[in-house]
């Protein structure tokens, strides 16, 4: 399965599922019935993960066609990833403990754990259903939501591998690998998230949401949770969305928000002119092992960065221009976007607001390097996002009690029964 990482393709996509993700939607989505059998469930967060398809697009589509009752656990689900993202957000020290631990944990193995480790990431463990997702995984970047929980809970419970492994090995691969979803759903099955409680894969349950397909022998029968040394951080305030200023300004896309089309309004309304417009051709290097990226989340990703270019240019009038590099860490610097804003006589770059992860690591860095020579950044924080994320400071029972009213403030209703 080759997906094309186009807004069209992703729109395609969605038309597609949206007559299913109503009621159907809640009976059936909890089935993973294989790589060949994805219709009782969307697909769509490969796209998604680009905002090459936004999440307001996704829900909006989906309440065309059903009530809210009717597509509630569908609208739910989409929730999930702008919870997680606002989770993060307001507790960024949670990415950085993790991203320091994937190296020093890899390094940190024991020769039985080490072997371990290369039997379950080539599917080579023996254990039924587990071997086929880690090469389902590989070969095609995308895993049924079960097949993840089930993997992360065999992986750290029955193996008794370090989580931070599997999760690099989930952002290695997943097309739709994303800092907020994988970290934080890592930890959730480990018992680090919602502290104490674990999720224990049983075959019984694999074998009934397969439909029979797998029936694992030996999984470890409990789940006790895993310590994390240090204490859950104390939520920072959410970020508030701050106008860019009016003038000239370049634009500068990135691979966490691709949909520039729908951010031109509120430029306009700003008073800006968006005088040039950029991204880099190569991906951010999603995991400290960058080498072993899988081939298939690179092309997929620098294919959507090439969409989001050329549908900016289409939106704004303007010839797309890139930076290259061998990867993104060399394309932005102050070394190659300095001469690119001086070029287009403008001193402010605007990009989407990347939320916490290897971009917005990258754009720290650069506005750092940037405000040295005089040039000011502006983020543009989606409403989706500002409106969503300081609701996040809890658990998703809470957030999710939030839905309906968060839909008001976007204005999206259903006009179905
Ligand atoms: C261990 C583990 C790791 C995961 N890693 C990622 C990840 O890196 N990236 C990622 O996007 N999701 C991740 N998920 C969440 C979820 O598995 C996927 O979003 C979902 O399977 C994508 O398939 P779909 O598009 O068919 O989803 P659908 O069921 O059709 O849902 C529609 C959309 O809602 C969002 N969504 C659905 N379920 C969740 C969820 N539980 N958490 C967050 N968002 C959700 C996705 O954007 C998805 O495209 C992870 C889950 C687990 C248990």
């Amino acid at each position: 399965m080759t997906l094309d990482a186009t807004r069209a393709a992703g729109l395609a996509r969605l038309a597609d599922f949206v007559p299913r993700a109503g009621r159907a939607y809640a009976a059936e989505r909890n089935l993973d019935r294989g790589p060949q059998d994805r219709t009782n469930v969307s697909a769509l967060s490969p796209w998604v993960r680009h905002r090459l398809v936004t999440e307001r697009d996704v829900v909006e589509a989906a309440l065309q066609r059903h009530s809210l009752d009717a597509a509630s656990k569908f609208v739910q689900e989409v929730y999930w990833r702008t919870y997680w993202k606002g989770w993060l957000e307001l507790r960024p020290s949670v990415w950085t403990r993790y991203s320091a631990a994937v190296e020093p944990a890899l390094a940190g193995l024991s020769v039985a754990q080490r072997a371990s480790f290369d039997a379950a990431v080539t599917g080579r463990t023996g254990i039924e259903g587990f071997d086929d997702w880690a090469r389902e995984l590989v070969d095609i970047g995308y895993l049924h939501n079960h097949a993840r929980m089930w993997f992360a809970s065999i992986w750290i419970f029955t193996l008794r591998l370090p989580w931070q492994l599997g999760a690099d090995f989930f952002m290695r691969h997943l097309l739709d690998g994303d800092p907020a979803s994988n970290t934080l759903s890592w930890r959730w099955v480990a018992g680090l998230q919602t502290v104490g409680k674990t999720y224990l894969a049983t075959a019984q349950n694999i074998e009934f949401a397969t439909e029979g397909r797998f029936r694992p022998r030996g999984l470890a029968t409990q789940a006790i949770a895993l310590d994390d040394e240090v204490p859950l951080p104390t939520p920072l305030p959410a970020p508030q969305p701050e106008p860019p200023p009016a003038g000239r300004v370049a634009l500068l896309l990135h691979e966490d928000d691709l949909h520039a089309e729908s951010l031109a309004p509120a430029l306009a309304v700003a008073g800006v002119d968006v005088v040039a417009l950029a991204s880099p051709t190569v991906p951010e290097p999603r995991s400290a092992l960058a080498d072993a990226v899988s081939p298939l989340v690179t092309a997929f990703t620098t294919r959507a960065l090439a969409d989001g270019r050329d549908r900016a240019g289409a939106q704004f009038a303007l010839v797309p221009e890139a930076f290259d590099g061998s990867d993104a860490l060399d394309a932005l610097t102050a070394s190659t976007v300095v001469p690119w804003l001086q070029a287009h006589n403008v001193t402010t770059l605007v990009t989407p607001y990347a939320p916490v992860g290897a971009v917005r690591d990258r754009l720290d860095r650069l506005t750092v390097e940037l405000a040295a020579e005089g040039f000011a950044v502006s983020r543009l924080l989606r409403s989706w996002d500002a409106q969503a994320w300081p609701h996040a400071t809890r658990g998703f029972f809470p957030f999710r009690e939030r839905i309906p009213a968060l839909l008001r403030e976007q204005q999206i209703h259903s006009n179905q029964r």
